[in-house]
């Protein structure tokens, strides 16, 4: 899944979260879980996080390779775990959480899919796309149109905006 994909993905992921929860939604915490939906592919130099955080992405990466730990079942049970512990009293742990884990999920609809039982090396998937394919594409479409439909429209409306329009 492409870097643009994931932070769709992530902040859809949280919109749903919130509204499972009942929780207000903030729009720190609507990006948080869009940034933190690119931390899992710190385990590569020259993804859009790793590129960032080289003296980070390349020992990972050097030590467990791309979609290796970071991908894992340890990953996610680090993150149910931290979810427990911290993420029901802090909106911003549950947004970190949220946004990490919607990127597992995103990779595991792609062909590649991801290696839930790391370190063995067979990956898991469901495969509805290939990375920047065009299903891909028609996927990103539609999470832009749920994000603004969701969030973005009816804070216009709120705002104003759209009444000096209609
Ligand atoms: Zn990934």
């Amino acid at each position: 899944m492409m870097a643009s994909t994931h932070v769709l993905f992530g902040l859809n992921c949280w919109l749903g979260y919130a509204q499972l929860r009942g929780l207000p939604l903030h729009p720190e915490a609507i990006l948080i879980a869009g940034a933190a939906s690119l931390l899992p592919d710190i385990d590569h130099p020259k993804s859009t996080f790793g590129s960032m955080v080289p003296f980070l992405s390349r020992p990972i990466s050097a030590i467990f390779g791309h979609r290796g730990i970071t991908h894992s079942l340890f990953a996610i049970l680090a993150g149910i775990f931290i979810m427990h512990r911290y993420g029901y009293q802090t909106e911003y742990v549950a947004a970190i959480v949220v946004g990490y884990l919607s990127h597992l999920a995103g990779d595991m609809l792609t062909n590649s899919g991801v290696p839930l039982l790391w370190p063995v090396k067979s990956k898991i998937a469901i495969p509805v796309f290939s990375t920047g394919g065009f299903v891909e594409w028609l996927v990103r479409i539609a999470l832009t149109g749920l994000l603004c439909w969701i969030v973005v429209w009816p804070w216009l409306a709120k705002t104003g905006v759209l009444k000096s329009y209609f």
